[in-house]
């Protein structure tokens, strides 16, 4: 297919793709499925080899949001039955992280509910990050607090973290009708704020929660004029309670031919595969390896992933490997002052799940046929909240 071949070879020069041409790789049918994940995958192989990176999630304070996300089952009004509670203390964070670090994650990523943290919680968090660095020599530590204020990114690098994960989510277009108590340009700011400030950035999307293709096309073309080192790409977990609770879009043919697309505009850029993988990809979770060099071990925020073990499993079974905590996870070029993507000045990158995946355990019937319209089956029983790990006295998952 000349668009594929087009495609590797933008990705294997770090050119960016048309708008047209990311729209086509979403427009592919399904008989051409695994051509897209070849090609793709010949572009993540060229950057990263077949490491996979592991990332483990610490939910530092759980529901009670002011702010309305509507994908989130942590915000004003929801009514997902998921854990509430407020700030771990540093050395329960710390031995919550180090279940994910046992399990062979490098990264650890904190996050915490709330519109935004305040000094006082800046302070918790670098506390926080202090133990788990002295405990784990050489882990990465991402936060994610939500909107930054001023000088609160320098704090965080100070204290250690190594990165900050702030989401898009969706196109600017459309943000409104997903959130009306921050605005896109807020987050935008606070992705800029962790740059400045020396941090590694995070930011993803959220696919599944009624956008349009060219809206998806839209943010992460915008993600790549951003410039994270990572992007997340969550697909939405319609929890009960939530106003996106009816929003089951997703099949898993379109999430590849999404993270297809999402490779080939970042090509060089850590892709991770976040929240909802195991809920709208499932059976097929392992050929997402081939577009993806990033998942997240164990549990999400508030609802449950496979076990840890499961995806070590997977990992080994589709001829990946973990990556090891002495190998960089950018390709060089990345790491050098205007490295970027390729084709633009500066270089290429949530929280659908990282600041707030949502969702509700509501095991009901469930049927794997399609509707007669297209529109596929829900899939609630396959959506379950996170009873276990941080915040309880259950063991973690990892
Ligand atoms: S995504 Fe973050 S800011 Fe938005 S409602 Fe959820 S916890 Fe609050």
């Amino acid at each position: 297919m000349d668009l594929l071949n087009t495609l590797v070879d933008k990705g294997l020069r770090r050119e960016l793709p048309t708008r047209e041409e990311a729209l086509a790789v979403l427009a592919t049918s399904d008989d051409d499925l695994l051509e897209v994940v070849a090609a793709a995958g010949k572009v993540r192989r060229q950057w990263f080899g077949r490491r996979v990176k592991l990332n483990y999630l610490v939910n530092l304070k759980s529901g009670l949001c002011p702010e309305d996300c509507s994908y989130c089952s942590q915000r004003l009004g929801s009514k997902a039955g998921i854990l509430k509670y407020t700030w771990l203390k540093p050395d329960e964070a710390s031995k919550a992280a180090a279940a994910g670090v046992a399990g062979g994650a490098k990264r650890v990523c904190l996050v915490a509910s709330g519109r935004g943290p305040t000094d006082r919680d800046v302070d918790r968090v670098s506390e926080t990050i202090e133990a788990i660095k002295e405990r784990h020599e050489g882990v990465e530590v991402c936060a994610c607090l939500g909107l930054l204020s001023d000088g609160q990114a320098d704090r965080l690098r100070s204290a250690g973290a190594d990165a900050y994960n702030h989401n898009l989510n969706t196109s600017e277009g459309t943000y409104g009708d997903i959130t009306t108590t921050h605005t896109y340009a807020d987050r935008v700011e606070t992705v800029q704020q962790a740059q400045a400030a020396g941090l590694s950035a995070c930011s993803g999307l959220i696919a599944g929660m009624g956008e349009s293709e060219a809206d998806l096309v839209d943010v992460v073309f915008s993600l790549r004029e951003l410039d994270p080192d990572s992007v997340p790409v969550n697909f939405l977990i319609p929890f009960e309670g939530t106003p996106l609770a009816k929003e089951w879009n997703l099949t898993p043919q379109r999430c590849l031919r999404i993270l297809a697309m999402v490779r080939f505009v970042c090509p060089d850029v850590e892709v991770r595969l976040a929240g909802g993988r195991e809920v709208h990809l499932r059976s097929l979770q392992p050929l997402a390896l081939h577009l993806v060099n990033s998942i997240f071990l164990g549990d999400y925020l508030t609802s449950e992933g496979q076990a840890g073990q499961a995806d070590l499993d997977m990992i080994a079974d589709a001829g990946f490997e973990v990556e090891g905590a002495g190998t960089a996870t950018l390709p060089a070029h990345r790491a050098q002052p205007g490295g970027g993507c390729g084709s633009h000045d500066g270089g290429c990158a949530p929280c659908g799940d990282a600041h707030g995946e949502a969702g509700e355990a509501t095991a009901s019937e469930a049927s794997e046929e399609a509707t007669a319209s297209g529109v596929p089956a829900a899939r609630t029983d396959l959506v379950a909240v996170r009873r276990r790990g941080a915040g309880t006295d259950l063991a973690p998952n990892a």
